[in-house]
């Protein structure tokens, strides 16, 4: 974090040149830009020299997992949902797992926490990226919402919120059946931690919310703005910490249990747009995160992340390497408003 930036919000930029003398002989000089995320104060670069750089494994749609087939061994298919997935405690949820339309939550087999749970769609088991039906993830987000109100009744300080997803197992993913993870914790994860302190922050230096300020900037400079779902804003991150990473704002809403079906709706038919605009760069996984700090006091708003993740495919580049995990900058190579750019046309 850079302190120095860390209130009024700032969209700082620098500009670093490389020079060096290029293969040809002839001198060169390469941009590199160094974002500083007006939110966090966290810096990422944007490696434009790497633009036309063509990703391997990106020259088409990589072709399904072989697990893709094979429905019989999947936990989440039916009927064996039934017996192969664990049940919610008695007292909590009596008949053992919530549903909502296609949706069926249980907890998850390999927690992360003490509430921690898994919220399927559909009975769909492989779904390609751009193809799911935007009422199943409106009905996968309900059921979230529905099993973390139970949780907040049962230990109210279970109060740091998380609905993740990760699509295919190039973004995490163990089983390709689609779904969701849903979390209640006792122990604030690290960036939710650091939200908090700092929509708080904010809120007591500048008597405003920090995300409806950061949105206002970006409407008025229209630069990353890509377009709306209902109440949902749709924008492409600043200093972006993941491929092509694309946000989706609800500005003055503190509360992930209080949002009501209407705005899922509309946060589901956003989704499915970012979806088909990831399916046209050819990627097909990617990582999805909603959090919130559930608690009448809150100043952290809520505010989807969705980032792209390197495609699944034999001897593909990794989108972390020893920038990201030792040096903690992500290395992107797209400009935001260049992405903007890209997905305002599936908005269209
Ligand atoms: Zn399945």
């Amino acid at each position: 974090m850079r302190e120095d930036l860390a209130f009024p919000l700032v969209f700082n930029k620098e500009r670093l040149v490389a020079r060096f003398v290029a293969p040809t002989g002839l001198a060169a000089e390469k941009v590199v830009e160094v974002r500083t995320d007006p939110i966090t104060g966290r810096t990422c670069r944007i490696t434009y020299a790497r633009v036309d750089e063509k990703e391997t494994g990106t020259a088409s749609l990589p072709v399904p997992p072989p697990t893709a087939v094979d429905r019989a061994g999947c936990p989440f298919c039916r009927p064996q949902i039934n017996r192969l997935t664990p049940q919610l405690p008695k007292g909590f949820a009596d008949a053992g797992r919530l549903v909502c339309g296609n949706s069926v939550l249980f907890p998850n087999l390999f927690p992360y926490g003490s509430f921690s749970a898994v919220s399927l769609f559909d009975d769909r088991h492989f779904v390609e990226i751009g193809t799911a039906d935007a009422t199943s993830y409106a009905d996968s987000f309900i059921n979230c919402r529905q099993y973390l109100k139970r949780v907040l009744v049962m230990e109210p300080k279970a109060q740091y919120l998380a609905v993740t997803q990760n699509h295919l197992p190039s973004a995490g993913g163990s089983l390709v059946h689609p779904h969701l993870q849903v979390h209640a914790d006792l122990v604030a994860p690290n960036h939710l931690r650091f939200l908090q302190a700092r929509a708080d922050a904010y809120s007591q230096n500048q008597g405003r919310l920090l995300m409806s300020e950061y949105l206002k900037r970006e409407i008025a400079s229209q630069e990353r703005i890509i377009g709306s779902s209902g109440d949902w804003h749709w924008l492409a991150a600043f200093a972006p910490e993941g491929f092509y990473e694309i946000w989706a704002i609800l500005p003055g809403a503190t509360s992930l249990i209080g949002v009501p079906t209407a705005r899922w709706t509309e946060l589901s038919s956003g989704l499915m747009r970012v979806q088909r605009f990831f399916r046209s760069l050819n990627r097909n996984g990617y990582n999805l995160g909603l959090v919130a700090v559930e608690t009448p006091e809150s100043r952290l708003e809520l505010r989807l992340r969705v980032v792209v993740r390197a495609n699944h495919a034999p001897w593909t580049r990794n989108d972390h390497t020893g920038y990201e995990v030792i040096l903690g900058d992500m290395a992107t190579f797209t400009a935001p408003e260049e992405t903007a750019a890209m997905a305002r046309r599936f908005w269209e």
